[in-house]
């Protein structure tokens, strides 16, 4: 019944902003329905990499491939890419209900449909109750359930969030964490996830690839990464954040 996640599979993708390369022929598959992170610190080309997998930049060179398909000539609508940002990026004139429903009638689906959906996403967030809300009326938290809930009301083979959480304090965002987590084990979508955070990268992640100056230095599950003492991982980042 739960649409398998793609995989997702960068092949040297470079990105250049004028003569500087943010993005330097960066290589790595995602499997199906795996979890993996992009960690590293400001300015690594975390979010460039995740823009241009959700196709708001255009690579300069490589190619990037959805479930064995390139999407360099994919416009960003047709991509079917789940997108959630650390800004919520929500209509605030729109209730909760019609913010998920956004991309379900960007699609042209039929009303019925476009209701299921939405009742079926926001019961996943546990924001029923909360439809006819508008997002000034809620706590961040409930805020970033509602994004969640519009970027998977159309079952994304592919879920993209950049900094989801950096915005919630402490608390709330070890329990999004938890909700997050058992929402992928749900669904079974691929995901790829943006941080600075170390723990957050270790408490998410079936993998992790840890991000500096525009290329990857590793690769590995929390586990590797964390008991591993001779990589960068852990002598890099301690205290970043
Ligand atoms: P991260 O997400 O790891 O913090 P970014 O991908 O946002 O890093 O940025 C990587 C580098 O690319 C940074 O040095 C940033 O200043 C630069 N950069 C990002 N977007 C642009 C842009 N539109 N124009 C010029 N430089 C950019």
């Amino acid at each position: 019944e739960n649409p398998i996640g793609a995989a997702l599979e960068l092949r040297s993708v470079s990105k250049k902003f004028g003569d500087f390369t943010a993005v330097d022929g960066i290589s790595l598959t995602v499997e199906p329905g795996e979890f993996v992170t992009f960690l590293g610190p400001s300015g690594s080309g975390k979010t460039t990499t995740l823009n241009c997998i959700a196709g708001f930049e255009e690579v300069t060179d490589g190619e990037v491939m959805l479930g064995g398909k390139p999407l360099t000539h994919t416009p960003i609508h047709k991509r079917n890419i789940g997108m959630v940002f650390q800004g919520y990026a929500l209509f605030p004139h729109m209730t909760v209900e019609k913010n998920v429903a956004y991309p379900l009638k960007q699609r042209k689906l039929p009303k019925e449909e476009i209701r299921e959906a939405t009742d079926f996403a926001l019961e996943k967030v546990g924001l029923t109750d909360f439809r006819h809300r508008l997002p000034v009326q809620l706590s961040g938290g409930q805020r970033q359930r509602v994004a969640l809930a519009r970027a998977i009301c159309f079952r994304p083979p592919l879920l993209l969030m950049d900094e989801p959480l950096s915005a919630l304090d402490k608390a709330l965002r070890e329990q999004l964490q938890q909700e997050i987590r058992s929402l992928h084990r749900d669904l079974g979508t691929t995901v790829v996830f943006v941080t600075h955070d170390q723990d957050e990268a270790l408490a998410l992640s079936d993998r992790i690839v840890v991000f500096n100056q525009g290329v990857v230095q590793q690769i590995g599950t929390p586990r590797d990464l964390y008991q591993n003492p001779a990589n960068a991982f852990v002598s890099g980042f301690v205290g970043e954040s």
